[in-house]
């Protein structure tokens, strides 16, 4: 929101606030919707002159999509499709969709390239494979073009401290490693260190949500453009484990946060780095936040001062 504003964008921010924040938002034009409710988006296309949607909304963890699989379609599947549906109706071509490096499962070959094989292990994956697909038929039939974003593992805060991570419950590293040392949790649980990585914690590209903004912001352009439907990875190409995560955050926070090694994760791949050459090249896009301990300061500043999130 913060990029397309200042790139003279006027974003109209939709969102049922299920998990999201009415405070996170400074916008004129907001509306309390939930995807499920598909008069509800009709009435808000004939209300707003769209011209493109960017759709971010969905359920996001692996671990609840494996044991909530049904949960994970409904949102992210079935809602993805009204709002398909409505923009369609409403007349809006040009739409760019937040999908994940998780479409691409147990990787075969890395860095993780935009044709490397799409065969999800997880179902959050392959929730948002199924969207995928909606996008390339809805090309074919209706000239409807997308630019789908495989983001990494988006991490980080704004840096201006304004935006930042708030989930209940959390389950992403980095804010529960900062909970530790906030002092709000005991420990961190390392979900298994037996992985074929170089210190046997599961390897991931974590990528700074600025810098993701700043690939939705080039996205809308090149489709005003007149560029076609494109999928981009969007990561750093450079991996971090479990473990150099933890011990980036305690340099950066100067706790000693505890931490204990527990089983896998079910749905975990051991190792997930994007090959982000695609986006650099075909829409001039380049990573600014590339280490770890950088990417969480702004996280651990967002924490330091929000320790209750938006509710403070
Ligand atoms: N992870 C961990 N302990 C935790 C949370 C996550 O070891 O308490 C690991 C997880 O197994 C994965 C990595 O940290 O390998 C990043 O997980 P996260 O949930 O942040 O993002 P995801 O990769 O699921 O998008």
């Amino acid at each position: 929101m913060k990029e397309l504003q200042k790139e003279g964008f006027h974003p109209v921010i939709v969102d049922d606030l299920s998990e999201g924040h009415r405070k996170a938002v400074s916008v004129d034009s907001f509306h309390q919707i939930s995807l499920a409710d598909r008069e509800a988006l009709q009435e808000m296309f004939r209300k707003e002159p769209v011209d493109a949607v960017v759709h971010f909304a969905a359920h996001c963890y692996v671990g609840e999509s494996m044991e909530d699989p049904l949960k994970y379609y409904r949102n992210n599947a079935a809602n993805a499709l009204n709002l398909l549906e409505a923009s369609v109706e409403a007349g809006v071509r040009r739409f760019v969709f937040s999908s994940t490096c998780a479409t691409y499962g147990d990787p075969v070959r890395l860095p993780l390239r935009e044709d490397h094989p799409q065969k999800p292990v997880n179902v959050y994956g392959d929730t948002k494979l199924v969207v995928e697909g909606m996008l390339r038929a809805l090309d074919r039939s209706h000239g409807f073009r997308s630019v789908i974003l495989r983001y990494f593992n988006a991490s980080g805060a704004d840096p201006e401290g304004m935006i930042g991570e708030d989930h209940d419950p959390e389950t992403h590293l980095i804010p529960l490693v900062l909970q530790v040392a906030l002092g709000q949790r005991e420990k961190i649980k390392i979900f298994g260190d037996d992985y074929d990585t170089p210190d046997g914690t599961c390897v991931r590209d974590y990528i700074h949500v600025v810098d993701l903004a700043r690939a939705h912001v080039l996205a809308l352009r090149h489709l005003a453009d007149g560029g076609g439907s494109d999928a981009f990875n969007v990561g750093t190409g450079k991996g971090f484990s479990v473990s150099e995560v933890i011990e980036a955050s305690r340099r950066v926070t100067g706790h000693p946060i505890p931490a204990e090694v527990d089983p896998r994760r079910p749905g975990d791949p051991a190792e997930l780095v994007a090959d982000s050459s695609r986006i650099q090249k075909t829409l001039g896009w380049e990573p600014r936040f590339t280490d770890a301990e950088e990417i969480i300061r702004t996280a651990w500043n967002w924490h330091r001062n929000h320790p209750d999130g938006y509710s403070d």
